[in-house]
């Protein structure tokens, strides 16, 4: 729709006035739904706990992959966002953007079983959980020895 407008060469008063709030939902729509309560706690159950964890030393972030996999299939919902920000405060996003294939997923020992756990989907369903209780204000994360820097660039003016 906005691709069309754009390319009648419309003026930007019309463009607004068709950005509604449901033309902007439908046009950001996740592309795939979410797991159900009962979905995660099922895929999360299937997670055989390994001694040696492969999926936490794949991460990152060093989230404590089978630590969050354990209190979802204990339907313990808050606790498993717990686990996951104190390491990672952008669980939602990174759920949905890192390369779980190549990371958690991809040493996860269960795809010698069948296939691997679905990490970055329990995640999401974590994240998703604490979202639909309402925005949360954001806290530092637990102090640590680290120095980091922040590289930013953008587009030349
Ligand atoms: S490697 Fe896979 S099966 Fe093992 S603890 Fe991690 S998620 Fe669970």
């Amino acid at each position: 729709m906005f691709s069309t407008l754009f390319q009648r060469g419309r003026n930007k008063a019309e463009l607004n006035s068709a950005m509604r709030y449901e033309d902007l939902t439908k046009a950001f729509a996740e592309l795939r739904p979410g797991f159900s309560p009962q979905e995660a706690v099922t895929e999360a159950s299937l997670c055989i706990k390994c001694e040696d964890a492969p999926c936490a030393k794949a991460c990152p972030a060093g989230i404590d992959v089978s630590k969050f996999i354990r209190q979802i299939a204990l339907r313990n919902f808050t606790g498993a966002i717990k686990v996951i920000k104190e390491n990672n405060i952008l669980a939602g996003i990174c759920a949905r953007i890192c390369p779980q294939s190549l990371l958690c997923e991809g040493q996860c020992n269960s795809s010698e079983l069948s296939k691997p756990i679905k990490i970055g989907r329990l995640q999401r369903f974590a994240a998703d959980q604490e979202m639909a209780k309402g925005p949360k204000p954001l806290r530092s994360l637990r102090e640590k020895a680290i120095r980091v820097a922040v590289v930013v660039s953008g587009p030349d003016r």
